[in-house]
């Protein structure tokens, strides 16, 4: 499998002038390391002009934080505010980021992250589901959290449909701190081979190991060889390094030589 970084810029950068300087950059390190593929998701605002800056056959791909549920098209409710996943795509995005835990914690529901992922797949986007406990307390009741939120976001999801999705598994205890404070890669591993079991329980063992799981949470160079080598994840998603160009080029050195 080729190993995958998503950029989650969020609320960043505050003009358009800096997302084509940072994307820019980007995109010439996705030259240096075509076989890392890389998928920047800037503010909604800044997909259209980034679009234009993209080769077809390049490694490096537009995704978006977030989609509405509904389709314009056959939807029969006007929704004020809200993009849709047909917009996505004519905005040359590729991948949609779905159920961020900060979106979460603005009141999204795994039920409505469920029905994003549907209409996202029917668009041809690739969903990056994030999933994610608050707490990794020391009774392990964090794992019957992991399941309820994969079994209600996966709700109904096709067996098919499995090979077009990415699972970001993002503990919310460890995004936004320092390096150090992120998730230690053997620890990592004991979460990957669970998140695996769920998903062959609800899809079986031949797609749940086909499926690509990524990590995020304060992912940097200072951790990311243990993330991947012990982790055996397949990717990474970042936040704050992802603005970084230099960070980036650092983390991609690295993957290229894992
Ligand atoms: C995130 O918000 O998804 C994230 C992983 O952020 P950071 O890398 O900054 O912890």
């Amino acid at each position: 499998m080729k190993k995958i970084i998503v950029g989650n810029w969020k609320m960043n950068p505050s003009t358009l002038a800096e997302a084509r300087q940072i994307f820019s950059e980007i995109k010439k390190l996705s030259k240096k390391f075509p076989k890392i593929d890389i998928v920047v998701c800037p503010p909604f605002v800044y997909l259209s002009d980034l679009k234009n800056k993209i080769d077809k056959a390049s490694s490096l791909k537009l995704g978006a934080q977030d989609v509405f549920w509904d389709n314009p098209e056959t939807g029969s409710r006007p929704f004020t505010g809200e993009i849709s996943a047909s917009m996505l795509r004519d905005a040359g995005v590729k991948y949609v980021i779905l159920g961020h835990s900060e979106r979460r914690a603005m009141g999204e529901t795994s039920e409505e992250v469920n029905k994003k992922i549907k209409i996202a797949l029917e668009a041809g986007l690739t969903p990056v589901i994030c999933i994610g406990e608050k707490e990794h307390d020391i009774d392990g009741k964090f794992f019957e959290t992991l399941k309820i939120q994969i079994k209600d976001t996966l709700n109904k999801i096709k067996k098919a449909d499995l090979q077009k999705i990415i699972m970001a598994y993002e503990p919310i205890w460890a995004i936004g701190k320092s390096e150090s404070e992120s998730m230690k890669g053997e620890d990592l591993y004991q979460m990957a081979i669970f998140i695996r079991k769920i998903l062959s329980e609800m899809f079986g063992q031949v797609e749940a190991f086909k499926t690509p799981i990524v990590y995020g949470g304060s992912v940097s160079p200072f951790n990311v060889k243990d993330i991947i080598s012990q982790g055996h994840v397949d990717g990474i998603l970042a936040g704050r390094a992802s603005l970084e160009s230099e960070k980036i080029a650092e983390i991609m050195d690295i993957l290229a030589q894992i």
